[in-house]
């Protein structure tokens, strides 16, 4: 297919959008330009890509836009933050499914008029990595929307299965380069690949989800990326090879911050199993110091210098607004307030910060890990609202402990420890916290949202 030089400029300007766009991306501050910038460099793709004369059917398109737009913009308005890793991963096994439509079309097409090695190599390509990315993404959506068991699924011999099934497919990828067009063979390698995607993703639990997604995430680019060459379109070759890698490098940061490696996550089949490890590993009565809102808040409320650390409790219990009006309130009372953001903190990456910068929060009080952890041993009182395996010690030193090796946040080495939670059930890890049994740790059982209206409500009386 000749492209005219004014769509190939088009795709190119469209390219560089998109990658400055993903550098805007990396701080807060600037990621709503780079969202935007991003979108235009869609949109310039997308008109570009319908003036091109291959385009057949425009009302079909239309009415392909007008479904999509419609479902877009309604999960948009009516998916909660909690179901965004779900929302992702479906959308992720869309890209994978459109990939592999186009690989299977332009498969037929070539059948009637004859194909040259880069279309059957491409063509192949995009079918395994299209066919794997939607199943897999498919489950990964049934377990974080629980509609397929969570917990790792096993069975004898599970990765030497995998390799055989690999190993076939393979086989049938090279056939269909050396003699392209077999129908049946075609039709066996999608439900094969198809397949493959389900056996890679069922024994992965509950806890590694969002590694998956992100992993995922990177297949979809790369899908795109094969199918952007089997239609000779530059765009869609850039576009997804940008996907793929900024899919790569989050599962890198992911699997760094829960101190899991990337083999370990995709053959370990570690799940969301739920251990009641003993806290600290000693033996011997715990004790908890519960504590009431006037005790919460005499020591928030006279403190010079407060730390929040948020968890998946802030989120579910939809308390950022109030943490931010807490926060208003004591810093108009004299008190240096910081917010410390673990990465893998909440239940997707940049959970917390999504979260509070819709409450407004300024960016420059919200603090990564290894930029607070040495002021804990400074601060009078840390707040942990719903946050838990993110904050617990035994990752310092159980090395039986599921977290062994996490780095986590310094809250212990706070001079006083507020944690706000419902009871003392443990976090995603199913580990209990030897945190809440200190002797500087106050408990304070509400749900997060409840928890911080008491706390204003008191905090007039001081
Ligand atoms: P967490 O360890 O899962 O603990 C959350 C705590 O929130 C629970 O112990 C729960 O205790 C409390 N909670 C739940 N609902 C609440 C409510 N309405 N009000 C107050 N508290 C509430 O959370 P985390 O410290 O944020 O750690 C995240 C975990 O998820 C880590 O293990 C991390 O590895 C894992 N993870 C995260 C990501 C990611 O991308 N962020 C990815 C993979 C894995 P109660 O039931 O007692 O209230």
């Amino acid at each position: 297919m000749d492209i005219p030089v004014y769509s190939l400029v088009a795709y190119l300007v469209a390219a560089v959008l998109f990658i400055i766009g993903l550098m805007r991306m990396s701080t807060p501050r600037t990621a709503r330009m780079g969202n935007t910038l991003a979108a235009i460099g869609m949109l310039i793709a997308i008109v570009i890509t319908l003036l091109l004369k291959e385009v057949l059917n425009y009302t079909m398109i239309l009415i392909g836009i007008a479904i999509g737009g419609i479902i877009g913009g309604f999960a948009a308005r009516k998916v909660k933050m909690t179901a965004m890793p779900q929302m992702v991963g479906i959308y992720n096994g869309f890209g994978g499914g459109g990939s592999l439509l186009i690989a299977a079309a332009e498969f037929f097409r070539y059948t009637d008029v004859g194909f040259t090695t880069q279309n059957s190599v491409t063509i192949v390509i995009t079918i395994l990595i299209g066919a794997v990315t939607f199943s897999g993404s498919m489950i990964a959506f049934g377990k974080l929307q629980g509609l397929v068991k969570a917990r790792p699924i096993t069975y004898p011999m599970q990765n030497i299965w995998n390799l055989v099934i690999f190993v076939a497919i393979l086989a049938m990828i090279i056939y269909l380069i050396v003699s392209p067009g077999n129908i049946p063979i075609f039709i066996v390698l999608v439900v094969v690949s198809l397949a493959l995607g389900v056996l890679l993703v069922i024994p992965i639990g509950g806890a590694d989800m969002p590694v998956v997604i992100s992993l995922l995430n990177s297949y979809s680019g790369l899908a795109g990326c094969a199918a952007g060459f089997v239609l000779g379109n530059m765009f869609l070759i850039i576009s997804g090879a940008l996907v793929g890698a900024a899919g790569f490098i989050l599962t890198r940061i992911m699997c760094k911050a829960m101190n899991r490696s990337l083999g370990n996550v995709i053959f370990g089949a570690f799940g969301a199993v739920v251990q009641t490890v003993g806290a600290a590993g000693e033996e011997g009565e715990k004790v908890v110091r519960e504590a009431t809102p006037e005790d919460v808040t005499t020591l928030i409320g006279y403190a010079k210098s407060v730390i929040f650390v948020p968890g998946y409790g802030l989120a579910t219990s939809q308390a950022q607004h109030h943490v931010a009006e807490l926060a208003n309130v004591l810093e108009k009372r004299g008190t240096d307030v910081k917010y410390a953001i673990h990465p893998v903190a909440g239940r997707m990456p940049g959970h917390m910060n999504v979260l509070l910068a819709e409450a407004n929060v300024p960016y420059d009080k919200l603090y990564a890990l290894d930029d607070i952890n040495n002021d804990f041993e400074r601060t009078d009182v840390a707040v942990v609202i719903g946050a838990n395996d993110v904050t617990n010690p035994a990752a310092r030193n159980i090395a039986d402990s599921p977290l062994y090796g996490m780095p986590i946040l310094n809250v212990d080495k706070a001079k006083s420890v507020i944690i706000i939670k419902r009871s003392l059930s443990p976090g995603f890890a199913g580990v209990d916290n030897p945190l809440f049994y200190m002797e500087k740790t106050m408990m304070f059982f509400r749900d997060g949202k409840q928890a911080i209206i008491e706390i204003l409500d008191e905090i007039k009386n001081l």
